[in-house]
Parts: C-alpha cells; sequence; structure tokens
C-alpha cells in the first residue's frame, strides 16, 4: 500500500531502537522507563526508545514528554487519535531511527526490558529476527490460555507456508533489514504476528517467563480476541472460503442419496406424503449454512473494501526524535 512513510533521520543516529505503544499507561510509564534504562545499562551501543502515544484518555502524552524532558534518548510520536496497538507499532516502527536494530516491546511491563540484552546478543550471533517466546502465562485464567493454544494451532494448520512461532507476542527484535522488510507491508488490517511471520528472515527464539501486568488494565476481553482472531485467519488464509465449496459437494451428493432413497420408496409403496419435517429441516438448515457463507465472503469483501480506500496507515499530530547520536555508547 503506497501509504507514505516519515523521513528518518540516519545521520547520526543511534544504533538501537526500542519501540513502545502506548494507551492509558501513565501509571507503569515511569517505572517502565526506569526498568528499561536499567536493563540497557552496559549493553554497548547507544539506543534510543520510541514511545508512541496511541490517543490516550489519560496523561499518558504529559508523562511521555516529561521523561523525553529528563532523558535525550527518548522520542515521542503522539498520533492524532486512538488506532489500535497494531498501527501504534507501526507508527514506531516508521518513526524508529535505530540504523541496526528494533525492538518492539509492552508498555505495561509484561515483557521484561530485562530479556533486551538476551535479544541483543541472538541479533549479534547472526539472527535478524530474535523473537521472545513466552515459558508461562502468569496472571491469565485457563480460559484465556485454552483459547490462545487453540488460536496457534488453527493458525498452524490454515497459515500454509507461513508458521506462526507459538507462545509469541509482539515482543522481539528486528534487525535494520527485517524492519524495512516489514514496512513494505502497509495493508489497513495489521495482524502483526503473522507479518512479522512473512517477512521470513533467520529467526531464532528467545524464552522468558511472562509477567502479569504491572498496572492499569488490559484492553483485551473475548469479543476482542474472537475479533483478532478473525482478523488474523483472514487476513492471512483464504481456507474458509473454500468450506463453502466443499460443504456444497457433500450435501450435494447426501441430497442425491436421499433422491434415490425417496424416489424408489414412493414407486414401491406408493407417496404417503410424509415429507414435511425433513423438507422443513433441510431448508432450514441449508439457509443456515447459506448465511455463513455468505457472512464468511462478507468478512473477505468488508477487508477488501477497507484496503481499496488506500488510506494512510495513521497521522501523528506530533513527533518529537531522541536527542541521542550514534557516538554515544551507554556506559
Ligand atoms: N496498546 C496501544 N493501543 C491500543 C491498545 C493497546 O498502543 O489501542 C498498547 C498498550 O499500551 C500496551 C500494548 O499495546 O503497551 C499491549 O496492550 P495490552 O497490555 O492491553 O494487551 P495484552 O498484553 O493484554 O495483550
Ligand atoms: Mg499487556
Amino acid at each position: 500500500m503506497p501509504t507514505a512513510r516519515p523521513e528518518r533521520s540516519m545521520t547520526d543516529a543511534p544504533a538501537l531502537s526500542i519501540v513502545v505503544p502506548a494507551y492509558n499507561e501513565q501509571e507503569v510509564l515511569p517505572e517502565f522507563h526506569r526498568r528499561l534504562a536499567g536493563a540497557l545499562e552496559g549493553i554497548g551501543i547507544a539506543w534510543e526508545v520510541v514511545y508512541v502515544n496511541d490517543g490516550s484518555r489519560d496523561t499518558t502524552l504529559d508523562v511521555m514528554l516529561g521523561l523525553q524532558r529528563d532523558d535525550p534518548r527518548a522520542a515521542v510520536v503522539n498520533l492524532s487519535r486512538n488506532f489500535g496497538k497494531e498501527i501504534a507499532l507501526t507508527a514506531g516502527l516508521d518513526h524508529a531511527r535505530g540504523t541496526e536494530a528494533i525492538v518492539v516491546i509492552d508498555a505495561d511491563l509484561q515483557d521484561p526490558p530485562e530479556v533486551i540484552p538476551a535479544l541483543v546478543a541472538a541479533w549479534r550471533e547472526g539472527f535478524d529476527v530474535v523473537y521472545a517466546q513466552r515459558n508461562t502465562r502468569e496472571g491469565e485464567t485457563w480460559v484465556k490460555k485454552a483459547t490462545a493454544a487453540g488460536f496457534y494451532r488453527v493458525m498452524q494448520r490454515l497459515g500454509g507456508k507461513v508458521k506462526l512461532p507459538p507462545d509469541t507476542g509482539d515482543f522481539r527484535l528486528m534487525s535494520r533489514r527485517a524492519t524495512d522488510a516489514l514496512l513494505k507491508l502497509r495493508e489497513q488490517h495489521r495482524f502483526m504476528k503473522g507479518l512479522f511471520a512473512w517477512i521470513g528472515f533467520p529467526s531464532k527464539a528467545v524464552r522468558y517467563d511472562r509477567a502479569p501486568r504491572a498496572a492499569g488494565e488490559t484492553k483485551w476481553n473475548y469479543w476482542k480476541l474472537w475479533n483478532f482472531s478473525l482478523e488474523g485467519i483472514t487476513s492471512f488464509t483464504v481456507a474458509p472460503l473454500k468450506v463453502a465449496t466443499y460443504f456444497g459437494f457433500g450435501i450435494a451428493v447426501l441430497a442425491s442419496c436421499y433422491l434415490v432413497f425417496i424416489v424408489t420408496g414412493t414407486l414401491f409403496r406408493g407417496n404417503p406424503v410424509a415429507g414435511y419435517p425433513s423438507l422443513l429441516a433441510v431448508t432450514l438448515f441449508l439457509g443456515g449454512v447459506q448465511m455463513m457463507m455468505l457472512g464468511i465472503i462478507g468478512e473477505y469483501l468488508g477487508r477488501i473494501f477497507n484496503e481499496t480506500k488506500q488510506r494512510p496507515l495513521y497521522f501523528t499530530e506530533r513527533y518529537s526524535p531522541s536527542r541521542i547520536s550514534a557516538g554515544a555508547v551507554e556506559t
């Protein structure tokens, strides 16, 4: 999608960018920044952190600007409204000046910043994509764990050549070339897990323990998770569209058998006119199936409609770059 990306100043830019999308995260951000700075102490390369305010309704922007005032390594991107995490993340990647690598991490401290040095170490071994893989899902209900597991299984089956690594969120490091590849994908429906997997490049997993949220509330509920799964499936496979074909074929075969049964029955035993319940059952059943198939087609059609509008992914209300330079090596 030919949506414009902001010009990035690459001269004298730091090597590593940390991209942090945040929506109503005023409570955790100062703690996040403190832990991030602590975790990256002595990492040996210049880094910046790009905070993206995704139209928060609290004082998140002020907190970010405050952090930026005190720390030249912080950049702030303020989006014009709430666009959702996937787009906030993309905005952050667009504005990341890191010349060598970019790390994507949540603001709520569920992705521990202390894992970043391990990601960087694996990247130094030569991997373009180093994704953090969860060992445990502490503080999450078994229903959420079970639905997540089911979702990964379905995606594995449907994904074809693109394999989604299980138990992996957006927390990861990408080399500059992998990031540039990802940023070429400008589709509106951004199922990030899928896009990350789609670009390929040598990848490696680093395992870690996922902590419960430090403060604030998750913005996820089951309805959103269901829509997220739909997004994942419909942006990555057209398999559901084929269901109609096979289902229709199956029904046709069964219907032919039934036809033979009824016709021979009528010929040999006369016609007792007893077809009303079976007629109604078959009509209602097929009506339901047809509605469902129309719905599936509609899901795809709606996405095609959204993509054809070719709108920019987001608007930036303000961007204040970090004031860190390439030479500034962390001590
Ligand atoms: N987020 C965002 N825009 C949104 C919703 C969430 O930028 O519309 C950010 C949020 O601030 C956090 C990250 O995305 O840094 C993950 O969100 P959350 O913790 O709610 O999701 P979960 O960890 O439950 O998957
Ligand atoms: Mg979270």
